[in-house]
């Protein structure tokens, strides 16, 4: 059969322009390499900028649990702290749950999903992603492999060169917990997001810098040791029971620049370029970047934009004047609360001037999603 667009990985900016692009009636082939229903490390709060769209493609969020949350709380690692209203709010879905039903929302609108590692792409006047058994031809490809990837290797992108020095560990909880809250809490060398998620389950998921990670036996010792010396996550490991069997672990987070077209496949989601997780923005992000590029492969589709540069041109432009500035605000930001000292008396600022936080937070997020399909 032949397919319209190829869109390689499966989270949440490939499952979302999978489901638009179906939709619209384009043959679509998603290839993802892991079975859902699958954890994720994530911290599992999405802004409500993606409502809107969500909804106009069929998903609701609180259909299937998903908390709703409007309290926001950020300590720094001497557990000084400040609480905020979120000027736009969100909810809380664990990864396990909001991809799966996606996914069974693109097979309901007609897309193939394969599930298998992409080994090549290759581009001749069409894009070709090859896998260990099987090669796939289209004239489009949306590459969404996520943050690190064996691809990224393969097209020799720049910043799988530069060091990563960030590893990120993640666990749902039972205990108490307030459902409409999200919490972010630093620690020493990292810091830690904390919601509640449907069946009554905490996400408790942190990036922490690998240098002060690998001085500790295991991820039980880094967080007697390194996390509890803040109150907030002493409080809040001490009182809950570990869901998992044990936490999941990502290593090599790399925050680089990247480009959002590369051999001629349009990036989405963390492929394109990854956002600090202290901003909580980089699932709004890949499902915005799905809007966009669904929106102008459907012009293309439609003759409304002639050629395949003038459509890798637009969407790299696009793509910039949407993100780019939320991905500078968020890493002046995380860099500030690296600085210790500066980070305790930043709090206290925050604290005297209220209105400063909701404005920061306001920098690193965009404005809520069209409906458009
Ligand atoms: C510690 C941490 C906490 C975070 N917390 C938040 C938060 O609270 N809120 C928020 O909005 N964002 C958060 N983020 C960011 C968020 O997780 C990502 O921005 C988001 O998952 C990006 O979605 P994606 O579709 O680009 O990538 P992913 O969800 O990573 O999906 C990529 C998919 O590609 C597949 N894949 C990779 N290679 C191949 C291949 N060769 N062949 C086939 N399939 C392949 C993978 O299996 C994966 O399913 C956090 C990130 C980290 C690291």
């Amino acid at each position: 059969m032949g397919f319209d667009v190829i869109v390689i990985g499966g989270g949440l900016g490939g499952l979302c322009s999978t489901l638009h692009l179906s939709k619209k009636g384009l043959k679509v082939l998603l290839i993802e390499k892991h079975e859902y229903p699958k954890h994720k490390v994530c911290g599992e709060y999405i802004s409500n900028e993606v409502l809107p769209y969500l909804n106009a493609l069929g998903f609701d969020p609180f259909e299937f649990g998903a908390k709703a949350i409007s309290d926001f709380t950020l300590s720094t690692p001497e557990s000084r702290s400040v609480k905020t209203k979120l000027p736009l709010g969100g909810f809380s879905i664990s990864r396990y749950c909001i991809d799966w039903e996606l996914a069974k929302k693109a097979q309901a609108a007609g897309a193939e999903i394969v599930h298998a590692s992409v080994t090549d792409i290759e581009f001749e006047k069409k894009s070709m992603a090859l896998t260990k058994d099987e090669e796939f031809t289209a004239p489009l490809a949306i590459g969404s492999f996520g943050k690190r990837s064996n691809l990224d290797v393969k097209l020799d992108r720049g910043f799988i060169k530069k060091p990563s020095p960030f590893l990120g560990v993640k666990a749902h909880y039972k205990g108490n917990f307030p459902e409409n809250a999200v919490e972010l809490h630093n620690f020493e060398g990292g810091y830690c997001g904390v919601s509640k998620i449907e069946n009554d389950n905490i996400n408790v998921c942190y990036l922490a810098d690998f240098k002060s990670f690998k001085q500790y036996k295991n991820i039980d010792d880094f967080q007697d040791q390194v996390l509890s010396k803040n109150t907030f996550l002493k409080e809040i490991l001490d009182n809950t029971k570990l869901a998992f069997e044990k936490p999941l672990t990502i290593s090599q987070v790399s925050f680089e620049r990247k480009h959002p077209v590369e051999n001629h496949m349009i990036m989405c989601g963390d492929s394109a370029g990854m956002i600090h997780p202290l901003a909580g923005n980089g699932m709004s992000m890949a499902i915005k970047a799905a809007q966009v590029a669904s929106l102008l492969i459907l012009k293309f589709k439609s003759g409304k934009i002639n050629s395949r540069l003038e459509l890798e041109r637009d969407y790299s432009k696009a793509w910039n004047s949407e993100f780019s500035k939320r991905l500078r605000s968020s890493h002046v930001i995380s860099r500030l609360f690296r600085l210790g000292l500066f980070s305790e008396l930043l709090i206290i600022g925050l604290n005297l001037i209220p209105f400063v936080l909701p404005t920061i937070i306001t920098k690193t997020h965009g404005k809520p999603m069209s409906s458009e399909l």
